[in-house]
């Protein structure tokens, strides 16, 4: 990694490790599902990282950026990268989505599967347990149900000089909290009606730390989790938590959320007791063992179950339970020592609660190493001449601006995939903007320099004519005996590769050249066609151009020039007539016709979106452009997503969708040089 080996996420991660962090257990499997905890093995993988996109969208060349930071650092350092679904938002999203990122994660060679388990999350699938944590945060005084208007909690937020005003619903009692509370989970208050806000310091100078919103109501229809729930948690409360109940170590985000690392610093050291619900599988699985064990065990565990519970306070109703079972401990032991099944069984029980009591208990009981997950940022990665917000994106496929998702002119992962990038390339260009802390703007010609150094070494060659206008050779049947004579041609499949072998092809006396290949009256320093000058036809003869025909309107028809006998490329005669220009060609008699898309910017503004601009008043017109072009017969019966270097035109490849081994259809992935295409 000679790009990036300095970057400042690995050395964080060289850090940690060395000072011996991240050496806990995992329990694999589900985090959401508690029985998927009760194995408990110490972690395979010590360093995790997540990629969290919110299905609301086609993933794009930032989400290729962050998708590599994440999975390459995992795999570098033997660890783990989750691809959770951040689908905590039940109105943008959709299954199609779904799908569509997972193709493009896998299409771009990483896998969630690791350590013998398949690491792939759904956000909704923790929904309970964060309905949860926001009740324990009402229990505990550090969340409170606003019922301001909206328009009032925007007043009251205060401004970055001036701070905020506290709700008059601010310091009601918990039991208020709770009941309002329960009110919003069961559907009894209409959308806006109230929201949850933690209760953290209307004051601060960090305005995300002013009471910020942590649940809304919410009455919509769930890709995931259907009509189940009314209200959903805001997206800054939601990912800490799925951080830490995925037991990500390093949680790596985009520079904008900076500001929210407090926030999320300040929830997870609130729900510690909670996040440690994972050790209730495994007690109840001691508590098994235990039971299998006998009495003297038992007796001991309950002992100290006893000890750690005396030294809580008990106030919500778990607890109370709680309390309950210990005092029969107290009472009347030796009971309960006749009955030491009956005492599991209720103690099993109880473990369904989730309480932060038992979690305490429990700790008392086998202390664990716990880290929680830290928030690091990067600068997110801005490309020039392309948009990169899902919203915008949304909105050039809804307009009919492109074709779809997948339209060759977006930067989406489905739409370079279609363009013909290679998942090869891509990273490379990841790999070679680097991770840093400064932001800044990305060139899109890096992209294609990727692309060309990717494929250079590996696209095999052809000739191809994309503005074809017919070259007669007039003295072809004088020269060679015959009009339906044909010259066998072959070049090399690539020139570096000679063990690749060779394309034939042959020269007959009609073929298509490029239009631009000829000038009537040549400009200063043109070596190709015109009347009483001598070029090359790459791999061919010499020829020397004697004139053309014209229609009526003295379009050139056809371009007429005589075969120079003796002259073919690889004859010992070859060289005896010096030649300025070499053009390339393809016979009439063997020519594959194709329909070329010829892809340029899809914007003429390198930031068509910065500032607030509308980036639809910045369309490139000739973004596309469809040609009827002539291939060599090399290229008949291509499968699709082959591709191919055009000699002299650029890197192309067959569409994935449109292609026919019968009909051709090939994109343009880029130009040979840099700069503008056209
Ligand atoms: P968009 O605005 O396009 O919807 P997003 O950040 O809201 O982008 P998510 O689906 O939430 O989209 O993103 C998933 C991950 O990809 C996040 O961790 C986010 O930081 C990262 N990401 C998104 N865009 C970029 C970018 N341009 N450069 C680097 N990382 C990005
Ligand atoms: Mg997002
Ligand atoms: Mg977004």
């Amino acid at each position: 990694h000679p790009a990036s080996s300095s970057n400042f996420l690995r050395q964080i991660i060289e850090r940690d490790l060395a000072a011996g962090r991240h050496q806990g257990r995992h329990w694999g499997g589900s985090p959401g599902d508690a029985d998927h905890h009760a194995r408990g093995v110490p972690d395979p993988a010590r360093i995790r990282t997540r990629f969290p996109p919110e299905p609301n969208g086609y993933l794009h060349i930032g989400h290729a950026k962050s998708i590599w930071i994440n999975f390459s650092l995992a795999q570098e350092y033997g660890g783990v990268c989750h691809l959770r679904y951040d689908d905590t938002n039940p109105e943008k999203e959709e299954q199609a989505y779904v799908d569509a990122i997972a193709d493009a994660v896998q299409w771009l060679g990483w896998s969630w599967h690791a350590h013998g388990t398949e690491h792939r999350y759904f956000a909704s699938d923790y929904f309970e347990t964060m309905a949860r944590a926001a009740e324990y945060l009402i229990e505990t005084g550090h969340a409170y149900v606003d019922e301001q208007t909206p328009e009032q909690m925007r007043a009251n937020r205060g401004t970055l000089t001036e701070p905020g005003i506290d709700s008059p619903w601010r310091d009601r009692p918990v039991q208020d909290n709770l009941r309002r509370w329960r009110e919003m989970l069961a559907g009894q208050h209409p959308d806006g009606a109230m929201v949850l806000r933690a209760k953290i310091d209307m004051a601060s100078p960090n305005i995300n730390l002013r009471d910020p919103t942590i649940y809304r109501i919410k009455h919509a229809t769930h890709h995931n989790t259907g009509d189940r729930w009314c209200v959903y948690p805001m997206y800054t409360f939601a990912h800490p938590i799925e951080d830490a109940l995925e037991q990500i170590t390093h949680s790596i985000c985009t520079l904008e959320f900076e500001d929210q690392r407090p926030f999320y610093d300040w929830l997870l050291e609130r729900l510690v007791p909670l996040l440690r619900a994972p050790h209730f599988a495994r007690a109840r699985q001691r508590i098994e063992d235990l039971r299998a064990q006998g009495v003297e065990a038992a007796k001991t565990f309950a002992l100290r179950c006893h000890n750690a519970a005396a030294k809580l306070g008990r106030n919500t109703d778990a607890e109370r339970r709680m309390a309950a079972l210990f005092a029969r401990w107290e009472h009347d032991r030796d009971a309960v020592l006749r009955d030491l099944d009956g005492f599991f069984e209720l103690l099993l029980a109880e473990l369904h609660h989730f309480t932060p009591l038992l979690a305490q208990v429990l700790t008392a009981y086998e202390p664990e190493p716990f880290d929680l997950p830290h928030q690091y940022e990067f600068a997110r990665l801005n490309l020039t001449y392309v948009v990169t917000s899902k919203r915008k994106l949304k909105a050039l496929v809804d307009e009919g601006i492109v074709a779809g998702w997948d339209d060759p002119r977006l930067p989406t992962i489905a739409g370079l995939r279609r363009r013909g990038y290679t998942p090869e390339a891509i990273r490379l260009f990841c790999e070679r903007t680097g991770v840093s802390k400064a932001g800044g703007w990305i060139d899109y010609g890096n992209l294609e320099v990727a692309l060309r150094d990717d494929l250079e070494g590996q696209a095999p060659r052809a000739m191809a004519v994309l503005d074809p206008v017919e070259l007669e050779l007039t003295n072809w049947a004088e020269v060679f005996g015959s009009a339906t004579h044909r010259e066998a041609c072959r070049a090399p499949l690539h020139p570096h590769h000679p063990g690749w072998g060779e394309r034939q092809f042959t020269l007959g006396p009609r073929l298509w050249i490029e239009r631009e290949d000829f000038a009537e009256q040549p400009p200063k320093g043109y070596f190709r066609l015109f009347p009483g000058n001598k070029v090359r036809l790459k791999y061919g003869y010499v020829v020397e151009c004697t004139g053309c025909e014209k229609d009526a309107q003295g379009q050139v028809t056809k371009v007429l020039a005589r075969v120079i006998p003796d002259t073919k490329s690889g004859t010992p005669g070859a060289d005896a007539i010096k030649v300025k220009g070499t053009i390339t060609w393809v016979g009439v008699h063997e020519a594959v016709a194709a329909q070329v898309r010829l892809y340029d910017r899809l914007f003429t503004d390198p930031q068509p979106d910065a500032g607030g601009k509308d980036f639809r008043a910045v369309l490139n017109p000739a973004s596309l452009r469809t040609v009827r072009g002539y291939v060599e017969p090399t290229l008949a019966n291509l499968p699709a997503e082959s591709r191919w270097q055009f000699e002299r035109h650029g890197y192309f490849c067959t569409d994935r969708l449109d292609h026919r081994p019968e009909q051709p259809v090939f994109n343009r992935i880029a130009t040979l040089k840099d700069g503008w295409g056209g």
